[in-house]
C-alpha cells in the first residue's frame, strides 16, 4: 500500500501545485471582491489582477482584532462569511483569548475537505483502514477532536471519541481496546504516560499526533514523550480561524508540511510586514484557497516559522515549516539595536550540557525601551564553576544575539516548569 492517501496531490510536482495554486487564488479573489463588502472595501484602489502568486503580497494583511471588529459591527460573523445559515455545518469560535471570541464557520463542503486534509495526515502518521485511534482532542467547539473524527470515519479507522481529559476512561478504553495512535495535546500525552506508568500499565500506542499547544517541536519534549509512551510522536498545527490540522509532519519528522493544495503560506517581517525569502524567520500569513463560508486572505497568525520548498525526504512536494512553529513574534527582544527571539537565546542554553533545559529573558523596559536584558539559565547539577559557566554562556550569546546580555545561573530545580506554552519573555515596566 502506498505511503500517501493522495500521491497525486502529496507528490505533485511543484510547477504544477503552484499552477494550481494560482488558479484557485484568481478564483478565490474574484469570489470575494464580488460577493463581500469586506474585501471589497479593504481592497479598494488595489489592482485585482492576478499574474503570478507574488501578487498576493498587494493584498493587506488581516489580524484577529479586524475580524473581531468587523463581527462585532456586522453580527454575527462579519461580511466575509458568504455561505448563507442554511449552507453552514457548525460553528468554532477562537480559543484562548480574552474578549469577543471571533466566530468560523464550516460550509458542509468545508468540513469535506477538512476532513480530507485530516486524513491524509493521519495516513501520513501510519494509521491505517481498520486500526485503532484513541482521540484525546477536545470534541466540541474545538477544531480539532472534529477534524480527527470526521476524518477517521473517512478512514475506515475505528475511533474511540473520549476527547480531552476524562483520564480513566482513556486509560480504560486502551486497557481494553489496545489502541495503536492517540491524539492529544502534548501536556495531556505526558500525562498520560505518567498515568500509565503509576498504575503498572504498558503503552499499547505505536502513534502519536501532538497539537493544539506547542511542545512536539521541542526535542527534549518530544524524546519524553517518544519515551514514555513507546511510540513516534508527530507535531501536528491548526488555527481556528484557519482550519484544524493542515499542517503536519511526516514520517521524516523533519517539519510541518502544509496542505498547499487548500492554504497559500507566506512568511513576512514582524516589523516591515514585508515577504520573506525561504529560509528566514518571520510570521506566518496563511490564505485560504478553497475554503467557502469564512475565507480569509493573508491572516497574520504571529507565529513565528522559517519555510523551505526543498525536496522531503519523504517524497512528499508540499512546503515545510522546519523546526515547527518557533515561538509568537510579540516575544521579540529590541535591545541595544539588536533583535532578537526567545528561540535563538534556547539554541545557545541547550548547547550547554552543564545547564537544564529551562531558561527566562527577563526585559526592563522604560519609556518603551529596554534598558536591561538578562538571561536566566538554570544549573543541570549544583557546580563550584558556576561564575566562569556563566561568562562561557554570555560570551556565546554575545555571538548569537549580537548583544550582550546580562546572565544569572540559578540553582537546579528553580525555574518554573511549565513545558507548555512556556512564557520565556517576562517584561519589567520601570516607571
Ligand atoms: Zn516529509
Amino acid at each position: 500500500m502506498s505511503r500517501y492517501l493522495h500521491p497525486e496531490v502529496e507528490t505533485l510536482p511543484r510547477s504544477r501545485l503552484e499552477a494550481l495554486q494560482l488558479e484557485l487564488l484568481r478564483k478565490q479573489v474574484e469570489r470575494l471582491y464580488h460577493q463581500s463588502a469586506f474585501y471589497r472595501e479593504r481592497w479598494a484602489g488595489i489592482p485585482r489582477e492576478i499574474r503570478g502568486l507574488e501578487d498576493l503580497a498587494r493584498f493587506p494583511l488581516i489580524t484577529k482584532a479586524d475580524l473581531r471588529q468587523e463581527q462585532q459591527t456586522h453580527p454575527p460573523l462579519g461580511r466575509y462569511t458568504l455561505v448563507p445559515p442554511e449552507g453552514w455545518q457548525e460553528y468554532h469560535p477562537s480559543s484562548g483569548t480574552t474578549g469577543f471570541p471571533v466566530g468560523t464557520v464550516w460550509s458542509r463542503k468545508d468540513a469535506e475537505n477538512i476532513a480530507e486534509v485530516t486524513a491524509r495526515t493521519l495516513f501520513g502518521f501510519g494509521l491505517r483502514p481498520g486500526d485503532v485511534l484513541l482521540n484525546g482532542f477536545s470534541y466540541g467547539l474545538w477544531v480539532a477532536g472534529m477534524a480527527v473524527h470526521y476524518a477517521a470515519a473517512k478512514l475506515g479507522i475505528f475511533i474511540l471519541p473520549v476527547g480531552a481529559g476524562q483520564t480513566e476512561r482513556h486509560l480504560e478504553l486502551m486497557a481494553r481496546f489496545r489502541p495503536k495512535a492517540l491524539t492529544a495535546t502534548p501536556s495531556f500525552g505526558l500525562y498520560l504516560a505518567e498515568a500509565l506508568r503509576a498504575r503498572g500499565m504498558d503503552s499499547p500506542l505505536a502513534i502519536g499526533a501532538f497539537g493544539g499547544e506547542a511542545g512536539t517541536e521541542n526535542p527534549a519534549t518530544r524524546r519524553r514523550l517518544e519515551e514514555a509512551l513507546g511510540i513516534r510522536a508527530y507535531d501536528y498545527y491548526g488555527l481556528a480561524e484557519m482550519g484544524p490540522t493542515f499542517a503536519a509532519e511526516c514520517e521524516a519528522q523533519a517539519g510541518l508540511h502544509f496542505a498547499e493544495d487548500h492554504y497559500l503560506v507566506e512568511v513576512v517581517d514582524p516589523e516591515t510586514k514585508e515577504p520573506l525569502p525561504e529560509g528566514k524567520m518571520g510570521v506566518l500569513v496563511l490564505t485560504h484557497l478553497t475554503r467557502e463560508a469564512t475565507p480569509l486572505v493573508r491572516y497574520y497568525t504571529g507565529d513565528l516559522a522559517v519555510l523551505t520548498k526543498e525536496p522531503c525526504s519523504c517524497g512528499r512536494t508540499h512546503l515545510r515549516a522546519l523546526g515547527g512553529i518557533l515561538g509568537r513574534a510579540d516575544d521579540l527582544v529590541v535591545y541595544r539595536g539588536a533583535k532578537f527571539y526567545p528561540t535563538q537565546v534556547e539554541q545557545v542554553v541547550r548547547a550547554f550540557p552543564e545547564l537544564s533545559s529551562e531558561y527566562r529573558i527577563e526585559v526592563v523596559e522604560e519609556g518603551g525601551v529596554a534598558r536591561q536584558v538578562t538571561v536566566v539559565a538554570e544549573l543541570a547539577q549544583q557546580r563550584e564553576d558556576a561564575e566562569g559557566l556563566a561568562k562561557a554562556l554570555q560570551g556565546r550569546l554575545k555571538e548569537a544575539l549580537g548583544v550582550t546580555p546580562e546572565v544569572r545561573l540559578e540553582a537546579p530545580g528553580t525555574l518554573e516548569r511549565t513545558a507548555f506554552k512556556a512564557k520565556r519573555v517576562v517584561r519589567y515596566v520601570r516607571a
